[in-house]
């Protein structure tokens, strides 16, 4: 029997009225259940949204420490279950041994990071314009917020949002995503062993449109902090908007990496490796396009086809370079694109099949796929495929990769590998994203810096991250005192 995970809600463990569940299995062996979630409906948010705004007064005159101690235990107790909650995530969605640790570690951290922020929410004290006076500011809670998450980070982006949330004083109702909601469950395990109040954080799964929909309309929730896809943000934004309630979406990318004649070819094609097939090329800063000087475009597609070549595919557990994808739905659709990329014109020089062997029967795994002669107008180049499928597209000259690199929707991540200093500033200058790299990958980014996109891989208005993941999660008081 799979274990079965109830909705947390008012501090309590409930099933949905609804009376349904649903199941998640393990990707690298589908036949093996790993748990059974509430099929949640909308009732069910409203219990969470009731006892949230309950919950949210008191929390938020807690003096700052005291939700900072929460936090830290919080963070401690997900430490002292690390390598449980480790093999939870492979299991769940598919990473290798050495991701999911990371991504717990990353969890950690996060909530250390921000138990320290509760105790400096920040704000400013200026000159009065007389004496016996006081002018400054102060941040205060937003209030009730909805934080909706998508599956590929299960654990770490319901901390960056959850933590911030709470160190400010909020109260919160967060969404899982249905292919890995267990994760955020072990996440509240710990918040509640931690001694969060009642009320506090509220967890309740489902389907998007049973809860992700009612949440973010609903009149009591003062703020949507949403991760997912561009299509989706797109609506919870438009959702936020009609009421003129806060919103903050972060969505997806399709980040290139410039390689330039001065690059090491071995270190670029190392960057470009892990960037693009790591967590199984599903990450929001996953490198999907090599934008590659002519000069060396040929000895890079040789270099990075016998990179792809020598990847090691297999179940997380044992961890390999690449586990399979999260679900059926996610690889067939890279499938899709790999047929797509062949239709449109692209040289499939690697990868993009299903690997033969009977222990890959069963588990979603793909071979990491590389294309060369893509044109930048190509679907493959122009859509999230969201998969180990690399575009390289060749480029003139720096002008030429620069503009390529800025020719797409997204502008989530984006990097260069040069020895060149004028033109890694040069890049960092135009290049349309986010988060601007020099000889590093697209994903990965330090916690204490802020973290999201521009174009269509963000409402581009807050931060998530450092000292800027508070202010989605505060408004800003200004005091004049006489
Ligand atoms: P998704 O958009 O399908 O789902 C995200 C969340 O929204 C899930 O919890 C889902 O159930 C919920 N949802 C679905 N429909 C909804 C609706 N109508 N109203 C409210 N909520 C709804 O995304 P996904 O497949 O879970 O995640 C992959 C996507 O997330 C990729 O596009 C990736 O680039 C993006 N992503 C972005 C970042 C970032 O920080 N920019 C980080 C990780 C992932």
């Amino acid at each position: 029997m799979p274990t079965v995970y109830e909705n947390y809600v008012d501090g309590e463990w409930v099933v949905s009225e609804s009376g349904d569940t649903f199941d998640v299995q393990n990707p690298a062996e589908p036949s093996s259940i790993v748990g059974r979630f509430q099929s949640s409906s909308p009732a069910d948010v409203d219990a969470a949204i009731d006892a949230a705004v309950a919950a949210q007064e008191t929390w938020a005159n807690t003096p700052g420490p005291e939700r900072g101690d929460v936090l830290k235990r919080t963070g401690e107790l997900l430490e002292e279950r690390k390598e449980s909650a480790t093999e939870a995530l492979v299991r769940e969605e598919g990473k290798t041994r050495s991701e999911a640790a990371g991504e717990v570690q990353r969890a950690i951290d996060i909530f250390a990071y921000y138990a320290q922020k509760s105790l400096d929410l920040g704000g400013i004290s200026k000159s009065p314009s007389g004496r016996n006076k006081d002018l400054y500011t102060k941040r205060e809670p937003l209030g009730t917020v909805g934080l909706i998450t998508p599956w590929n980070y299960p654990v770490a982006i319901p901390a960056w949002k959850l933590a911030p949330a709470l160190a400010a004083g909020n109260t919160a109702v967060v969404k899982p995503a249905s292919a890995a909601p267990g994760m955020t469950a072990i996440l509240f395990e710990c918040l509640d062993e931690a001694g969060l109040p009642d009320g506090v954080a509220n967890m309740v799964t489902g389907s998007g449109s049973s809860v992700g929909t009612p949440l973010a309309e609903h009149d009591d929730v003062d703020g949507v902090s949403f991760t997912g896809s561009t299509a989706v943000g797109t609506s919870v934004a438009q959702t936020a908007a009609d009421d003129l309630k806060r919103v903050q979406c972060e969505m997806g990318g399709k980040n290139p990496t410039v390689v330039m004649p001065s690059a090491d070819i071995e270190e670029a094609v190392e960057i470009l490796g892990v960037g693009a097939f790591g967590t199984t090329g599903q990450s929001c800063t996953a490198a999907s396009r090599a934008i590659v000087h002519e000069e060396i475009y040929d000895e890079f597609v040789d270099a990075m086809v016998e990179y792809a070549t020598d990847v090691e595919i297999g179940a997380g557990l044992d961890d390999p370079d690449m586990g399979p994808h999260v679900s059926k739905s996610e690889l067939e659709s890279t499938l899709e694109y790999v047929e797509l990329g062949q239709q449109e014109g692209a040289t499939l020089e690697t990868g993009g099949e299903r690997p033969s062997g009977a222990e890959y029967e069963e588990g979603y795994y793909v071979e990491p796929a590389v294309f060369s002669d893509v044109d930048n107008d190509m679907q493959i180049a122009q859509e999230e495929i969201f998969g180990p499928v690399l575009s390289v597209i060749e480029a003139t000259d720096f002008e030429d990769a620069l503009a390529l690199a800025n020719d797409v929707e997204y502008g989530l991540s984006a990097s260069i590998v040069t020895q060149d200093l004028t033109e890694a500033d040069e890049f960092v200058d135009r290049i349309e994203a986010g988060v601007a790299k020099v000889n590093e990958k697209t994903t990965g980014l330090e916690l204490h810096v802020p973290f999201g996109g521009y174009k269509n891989s963000s409402t581009n208005t807050y931060r998530e991250q450092g000292d800027a993941g508070l202010d989605f999660f505060t408004s800003t008081k200004t005091v004049y005192r006489n």
